[in-house]
């Protein structure tokens, strides 16, 4: 038997059992191996009933009655009544309907572990797991490993299965180069597996887990050393500095630049005068000012010769990010052109010879401009907005419009914490702009209750008296945009029929053409309304300073960084402008929104909604849900700078990475992902 032996040749499992591990993901020997327990129950200490105190703690108990109620917002209530003999205790489950079911028998005796607090006014357990007596394996009496459950199999299988292949375990050989593991003093592979799945004691587990946290963080890490030695091959156009033509657009402008911004032009400016292509990333909170950036480079970019493509993720921003690239270039004589799916056929084809032939010498539009009948004429610069990076494959279609490959410039208003950006985003060069401009006054923050409601529709009404405007985010229901749209449709009705019915109002939601909602922003934008209802769409990018009232409803349903998001369409005038975030219900405000009222710092708010939810939630599954890191967390700062250093000194020595065949396999994975999407 080895690593890659089917697991139907383990003893026990059946054709059947087999059939539900695969399902499940699990079908070699190595599969299961690195199956890890979610946690470690620890029974080492069993307490009775009548002397609990507050803390984790383990009973051995029945179960003498349960019952499940439903709550509001279809949240499932389990209560049940344990009895061990010396006294009875209450345990909660919440939307846990099982457990209903699981406890039917009362004859049965479980261990029941978990955290026993006073809440709800009573002493208790919440959410405690539950182990039947009789399946607890003999060998451990002490630290259980808790398994993720597999459809369709007893949760004592995997435990039964392991305990089949611990003599494989102590012989794995290790999966990180040697030198790593001796100058990280790390635990082998073998030691790390056993310490996972059959521990004795509680720093087993730990050295266990820093083991395996380490290998995967080393892995990510090396990918992106390799990307970037990768991208570092590849051939750009050279745009050397001219100090003139950066004076004279900077010279133009209406404003002084940050010196936030100076410094990342200069950065920027920098790093395309060299051959390699630039890969970097540049973050600004919102209304930092990241576009004057790209505009002052793409001046440089078009006067040595080459052409700029300017990508926006909706037209709306497209169209404005057009008009400003014009504003700002045109007077220079700098060709601006503006490419989307709303461009009409007949416009179409001019203007595709005019990118073609080069002369449309600033390109902006959607990913409209990635078509293969749109041709560029030695692509120098490409500029995305409001999009965290630019995968391979959108790269080879740019490749393949382009002799060489265009130098790379992604802006974010998303702040990405330090170490998502040195994992995630490991290949990027990464360039912040700390602060906003001068004229601007923090924005004010206030959490309202719906019981105050008609007090707050006054104080808007009276910044709408003084010539304002105002933004009301809806409820945001779930994925589904056409519920969205009702959500919206109601939300205008309700406040047409309130003390805001004399106001001018506009309606905006996802399922609208591109048409239709370009034209209610333009009439935002040129006040013809007051007041714009709107979903999230407004949520990236757009401009209208004389907007200074955000009202956000449900605002306990939105994330952190996505209320900050928000916040930003606000605060881009010298007017004073307010943020009021409308709770749900009338509780006492979520710590979430506490800090959103309390800080108006991106980076910071970014940090909590880290800690808070996890990576996956702010940055999308699909991106990081795919990145599969079982036991690392991202907030692991001290682990991933270790595992950078490793990663670095790794990359530099002539250690040939296919002679390790897992961590190949693995570094190899991660490079498709962290360069895709
Ligand atoms: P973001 O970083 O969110 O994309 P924008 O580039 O849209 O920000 O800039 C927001 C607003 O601030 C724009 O109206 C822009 O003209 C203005 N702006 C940019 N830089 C400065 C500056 N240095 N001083 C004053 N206003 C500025
Ligand atoms: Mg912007």
């Amino acid at each position: 038997m080895n690593l890659h032996t089917s697991l139907e040749h383990i003893k026990g499992v059946g054709p059947k059992t087999a059939e539900q591990l695969r399902l499940s993901g699990l079908e070699t020997v190595r599969d299961l191996v690195y199956f890890l327990p979610r946690k470690h129950e620890d029974f080492s200490i069993i307490s009775t009933i009548d002397t609990l105190s507050p803390g984790r703690r383990t009973i051995k108990a029945r179960v003498e009655s349960v019952t499940t109620k439903s709550v509001r917002r279809g949240m499932k209530v389990t209560t049940a009544v344990l009895d061990d003999g010396s006294g009875k205790v209450q345990a909660v489950w919440f939307n846990q309907a099982y457990r209903q079911t699981q406890f039917s028998d009362t004859k049965q005796e479980y261990f029941f572990s978990g955290d026993f607090e006073f809440s709800y006014n009573r002493y208790q357990f919440t959410n405690p797991s539950a182990e039947k007596v009789v399946d607890m394996p003999v060998q451990t009496d002490r630290l259980l490993p808790v398994y993720r459950s597999i459809k369709g199999l007893k949760s004592q299988l995997v435990r039964k299965l392991l305990a089949e292949l611990r003599p494989l375990l102590t012989m794995i050989p290790d999966t990180l180069p040697d030198t790593i593991v001796r100058s990280e003093q790390l635990a082998s592979t073998s030691e790390a597996l056993l310490g996972m799945h059959f521990p004795e004691t509680q720093a087993q587990v730990v050295r266990a887990r820093e083991r395996l946290a380490f290998e995967e963080l080393f892995q990510l890490l090396l990918a992106s050393e390799r990307n970037k030695q990768e991208n570092a091959k590849l051939l750009s156009w050279p745009v050397t500095f001219q100090q003139s033509v950066v004076k004279e657009i900077v010279a133009r402008l209406p404003f002084e630049l940050t010196p936030g911004q100076k410094q990342v032009i200069w950065e920027i400016l920098q790093d395309i005068e060299r051959q390699e292509p630039m890969n970097r990333m540049l973050q600004g909170d919102v209304g930092a000012g990241k576009t004057v950036v790209a505009a002052v480079v793409a001046r440089q970019v078009v006067s040595a010769g080459h052409q700029v493509a300017v990508l926006a993720p909706t037209e709306i921003l497209a169209s404005q990010h057009a008009k400003t690239f014009a504003t700002l270039l045109e007077p220079l004589g700098v060709k601006v052109a503006f490419l989307a799916g709303s461009v009409s056929k007949k416009r179409r084809e001019p203007l595709l010879e005019n990118i073609e032939n080069g002369q449309a010498q600033v390109v902006v539009g959607t990913h409209a401009l990635l078509e293969p009948s749109v041709r560029f004429n030695k692509l120098g610069l490409v500029v995305i907005d409001e999009q965290h990076r630019f995968g391979v494959n959108q790269r080879q279609k740019l490749l393949d419009k382009s002799e060489r490959m265009p130098h790379l410039l992604a802006m974010t208003a998303t702040p990405i914490p330090r170490s998502l950006a040195l994992t995630v985003y490991g290949e990027l060069d990464i360039s912040i702009i700390k602060q906003k401009p001068a004229n601007r006054l923090p924005i004010e923050t206030e959490i309202w209750s719906p019981v105050s409601r008609k007090q707050l529709y006054q104080t808007i009404d009276a910044e709408l008296a003084a010539g304002r405007q105002a933004y009301v985010i809806c409820r945001l229901i779930d994925d589904n945009p056409a519920n969205d749209t009702k959500s919206v449709e109601a939300e205008y009705k309700k406040l047409q029929n309130s003390l805001f019915g004399h106001r001018k109002m506009g309606l905006l939601h996802g399922k609208m053409k591109p048409g239709e909602k370009e034209q209610v922003m333009q009439q935002f934008l040129a006040h013809e309304i007051d007041i714009l209802v709107s979903t999230t769409v407004v949520e990236v990018g757009v401009d209208v300073p004389n907007a200074t009232v955000m009202l956000i409803e449900d605002a306990d349903q939105y994330g952190l960084s996505q209320l900050h998001q928000l916040r930003g369409r606000v605060g881009r005038s010298s007017h004073q402008s307010y943020c009021y975030l409308m709770t749900s219900d009338t509780k006492k405000p979520t710590r979430r929104l506490r800090e959103v009222e309390q800080s108006n710092d991106g980076f910071y708010l970014a940090e909590v909604d880290l800690k808070l939810r996890g990576p996956g939630e702010i940055y999308g599954r699909a991106q990081h849900g795919s990145l599969n890191l079982q036991v690392a967390t991202l907030a692991d700062t001290e682990l991933i700078q270790r595992a950078q250093r490793a990663a670095r000194a790794f990359v530099r020595s002539d250690a040939n990475l296919l002679q390790y065949d897992q961590l190949a396999e693995q570094v190899a994975r991660y490079q498709r992902l962290t360069t895709l999407n």
